[in-house]
């Protein structure tokens, strides 16, 4: 085996099976639905594009060459991923998962559960009290995600993936805020990571994608088998998109950071802040975890206001340059209040459980230049008072 490459170079070199008609430099697009048999005992390598195609096997190639695993499936979007991680599980089984994670997550997770189809407990993933009594029985599934949406909490993942083990389970790690780049779960314990690939991986806010990747050759095969029974696997055009958004990844990535890490500075001397949630930010709690397990803080953020709702509305309606909407990891910086869009399916005691508040804000910080947006939160602000 040759020498793991570096990220950079791994988006840049990820070309596709040689284009054997033209020699093309630029990765062809297969979007058809089937291949052609030699002979009706010579089965091809690709036969039917919702189990194989060679745009999507290139892509799983280089995102399980960025997170360091064997193998994966590419889903059509990141809560395919997320149902896949759940459709190998028996009936009655545990999950233990963040009470803070995903709002789609929490959705799938307790609607599953309501069904009787798995047990799930929430449980505050940082708090060792909590997770230890979560681990009394023997578990399945363990769902990590950090850092966590919207808060940014962070959960250390060898000592939790590790304890997982100990009862049984296999951990998940939903890695789409740190991305690859930043964090490894993999080489930290987990034995699955997911991915949202709608978020910073294509990074350009026009498809949906998802992967699931693993260390394990069997739990690989396990996975492509249920994607290609369930029907959950990408078309060959996304995964050609996502593959054209990974070139930039690294360059993306590194600006976005930079402008988080400013816009988190600056925020933290307003008076009207209550606080701010950013990994980079020294005065966080979780600082040494981060250092651990993270080569870098990543590009979101949240704050939350003084003054609950109204504050909030009258902040984002004086916003000019950032867009209020509910995504994240896309080239423009967005802005949303959880409580009522991302995370408005949970309950409001869900919502206060989790510490997301009425006048909490959570931005994707994305390409535009540090200035302009400090810029636009200050007309933010302008709205306040003091
Ligand atoms: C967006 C997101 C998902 C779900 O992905 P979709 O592509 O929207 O289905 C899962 N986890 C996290 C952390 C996300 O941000």
């Amino acid at each position: 085996m040759s020498k793991p490459k570096k990220p950079a170079t791994i988006v840049a070199a990820a070309h596709p099976e040689l284009d054997p008609a033209y020699g093309s430099v630029g990765p062809a697009i297969w979007p058809t639905d089937t291949f052609e048999w030699a002979s009706p005992d010579d089965k091809p390598a690709f036969d039917y594009s919702r189990t194989v195609n060679p745009n999507r096997a290139m892509l799983v190639r280089t995102l399980a060459e960025l997170e360091g695993a064997v193998g994966g499936v590419v889903t059509n979007s990141g809560q395919a991923a997320a149902l896949l991680a759940l459709l190998r599980l028996p009936t009655g089984a545990r999950v233990v998962a963040p009470h803070d994670c995903y709002g789609g997550t929490y959705r799938l997770l307790e609607a599953i559960e309501r069904q009787g189809k798995i047990r799930c407990s929430f449980v505050d993933l940082t708090n060792d009290e909590a997770f230890d009594a979560a681990l009394q029985d023997q578990l399945a599934l363990l769902w990590i995600e950090t850092p966590s949406n919207p808060l940014m909490r962070i959960t250390d993942i060898r000592r939790r993936a590790s304890a997982g083990k100990g009862r049984g389970a296999l951990t998940i790690a939903d890695n789409t805020l740190a991305s690859p780049l930043r964090q490894r779960p993999l080489d930290l314990g987990c034995d699955l990571v997911l991915h949202s690939t709608t978020k910073i991986l294509n990074g350009h806010a026009d498809l949906f994608g998802g992967a699931l990747l693993a260390s394990d050759p069997a739990l690989v095969e396990e996975l492509e088998w249920w994607s290609n029974a369930a029907g959950l696997n990408g078309s060959a055009f996304d995964s050609s998109q996502i593959v054209r958004g990974l070139r930039t990844l690294p360059l993306r990535l590194d600006r976005q950071e930079a402008s988080a890490a400013r816009i988190a500075e600056w925020l933290s001397q307003k008076p009207e802040v209550q606080a701010v949630y950013f990994p980079g930010l020294s005065s966080s709690k979780a600082a040494e975890i981060v250092a651990l397990q993270q080569s870098g803080p990543g590009f979101m953020l949240s704050f939350e206001l003084r003054g609950g709702k109204p504050s909030a509305d009258r902040f984002v309606a004086a916003l000019d340059l950032i867009t209020l909407a509910s995504s994240l990891g896309g080239f423009s910086t967005l802005i949303c209040t959880p409580s009522t869009m991302t995370h408005r399916g949970m309950s409001p005691d869900a919502q206060r459980e989790a510490g997301i508040a009425p006048d909490l804000l959570r931005m994707s910080v994305g390409l535009e230049d540090a200035d302009d947006l400090i810029a636009d939160l200050a007309r933010g602000f302008s709205t306040l008072g003091s």
